[in-house]
C-alpha cells in the first residue's frame, strides 16, 4: 500500500530475537539486556502478522535479529512465509556463524537470497570487534552458500578502516559472483558512540584504489544501494548511504521487532505494539480486523525522513540487536 507520502510499502523486515551469538561492539556489546523469552512473538504470531502485511501490499520479508539463526527452527518459519498468499521472496540476514550448518534446510524451506554481515576480514579484528573467534565459520559459510547457489551479499558497516582492510573487504568480490556492501553507521542503540564514516570518503577512497570502479545501473534488489563495478570483479560493489545519501523519498519498508512491535522508521520510536492484539484473547475475526487495521495505519502514517543529522531528535532508544537493523 502507499504511504501518506505516496511511497509504496512492500517490505518488512522482521526480527526473530534479540539473542546474538556475537557482541559487535557497535550494536550488542556485552551486557545488553534481554526480553523475556515470552515476550518474543511465536512463529505461527509472525506468520499471522506476516499474511495481514500481504494484505496490505508487502511482498518481500527478510528474516533478522539479533542472530536469527540462534532461534530453532527457523527453516520452518521460512516454509510457512513462503506460503503466505503475496509474499514473493523471502531472504534472510546473518552473522554467517552459523550459517553453514543450517543452509541446506533453509535452501530447502525456499530461502531466496541471504546476507552476511562481515565488517573485517582480519581474524583479529574480527574477534576484537565481535568478541569471537569466529572469522573462519563466517567465511566457510559465505563458500557454502554461493557453492550452493543461493543469492548472496556481504554487508559490511562503515568505520574507519586502512586501506588494506578496505580493500580486503572489496576482494570478496573478486572471485566470487557476490556484491560486497557498505552501510553507513548510524546513530541508533551502541552505533550513537561508534565512530563512523562517510560515504562521501569512502567512494573517494575507492575511487583511489580502484581508478575502473563504474556505477552499474543494473537492479541488484530491491534496497537503498548503488552499485558500482571493478573491472576484473565478478560481484559489484554497493554503497548504502543512509546519513549522506539520504534516500527517504524512496524508503519502502517497515519493520517488525522480535517483541511484536511494528516500527516504520528506524529513526523514531513511534508504531504500535501489535503483541496485545495478538495475545488479546479476541475471536479470531475481531483480532485479525484489528490488526489488520493497525498496521495500515502504521504504515500510513510512515514518517516522510529520518533526522539522523540532529541527533536530538531521535527518539529511538533500543539498541539495533532489538530493532533488526
Ligand atoms: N545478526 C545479524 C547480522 O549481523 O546480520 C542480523 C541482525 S544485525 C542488527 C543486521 C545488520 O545491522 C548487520 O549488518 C549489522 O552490521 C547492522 N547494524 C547494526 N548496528 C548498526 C548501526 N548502528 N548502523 C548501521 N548498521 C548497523
Ligand atoms: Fe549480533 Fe548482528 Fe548485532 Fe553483530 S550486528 S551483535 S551479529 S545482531
Amino acid at each position: 500500500m502507499q504511504d501518506q507520502y505516496g511511497r509504496n510499502i512492500d517490505y518488512m523486515r522482521i526480527s526473530v530475537t534479540d539473542r546474538c551469538s556475537l557482541r559487535c561492539r557497535y550494536c550488542m556489546p556485552r551486557g545488553v539486556e534481554l526480553c523475556d523469552m515470552a515476550q518474543l512473538l511465536t512463529y505461527e504470531e509472525i506468520v499471522l502478522c506476516a499474511q495481514t502485511a500481504a494484505k496490505l501490499g508487502i511482498r518481500h520479508i527478510k528474516l533478522t535479529g539479533g542472530e536469527p539463526l540462534v532461534r530453532r527452527g527457523l527453516d520452518g518459519l521460512v516454509r510457512m512465509l513462503k506460503a503466505v498468499d503475496g509474499i514473493g521472496q523471502v531472504t534472510l540476514t546473518t552473522n554467517g556463524t552459523m550459517l553453514e550448518k543450517h543452509l541446506s534446510g533453509l535452501i530447502g524451506a525456499g530461502l531466496d537470497a541471504v546476507n552476511i554481515s562481515l565488517d573485517t576480514t582480519d581474524r583479529r579484528a574480527y574477534e576484537e570487534l565481535t568478541g569471537k573467534d569466529e572469522l573462519g565459520s563466517v567465511l566457510s559459510s559465505i563458500d557454502a552458500a554461493v557453492g550452493a547457489g543461493l543469492r548472496t551479499k556481504i554487508n559490511a558497516v562503515s568505520f574507519p578502516r586502512s586501506r588494506e582492510e578496505i580493500r580486503n573487504l572489496a576482494a570478496m568480490a573478486k572471485d566470487r559472483p557476490i556484491d560486497v556492501r557498505f552501510i553507513e553507521l548510524m546513530p541508533i542503540g551502541y552505533g550513537k558512540g561508534f565512530p563512523g564514516v562517510s560515504h562521501k570518503d569512502l567512494f573517494l577512497q575507492l575511487k583511489e584504489m580502484f581508478p575502473g570502479m563504474e556505477p552499474d545501473p543494473a537492479p541488484h534488489g530491491f534496497g537503498p544501494a548503488v552499485y558500482y563495478s571493478i573491472p576484473g570483479y565478478a560481484g559489484g560493489i554497493g554503497l548504502i548511504s543512509a546519513l549522506h545519501g539520504k534516500f527517504c523519498g524512496s524508503c519502502n519498508r517497515v519493520r517488525l521487532t522480535s517483541k511484536g512491535f511494528l516500527k516504520p522508521c528506524l529513526c523514531y520510536d513511534s508504531g504500535e505494539d501489535l503483541r496485545p492484539i495478538l495475545r488479546s484473547g479476541l475471536p479470531p475475526r475481531e483480532r485479525d480486523e484489528k490488526l489488520l487495521e493497525t498496521m495500515r495505519t502504521v504504515i500510513f502514517e510512515k514518517p516522510r525522513e529520518h533526522c539522523f543529522e540532529n541527533e536530538q531528535e531521535i527518539t529511538e532508544g533500543a539498541p539495533m540487536s532489538a530493532i533488526g537493523g
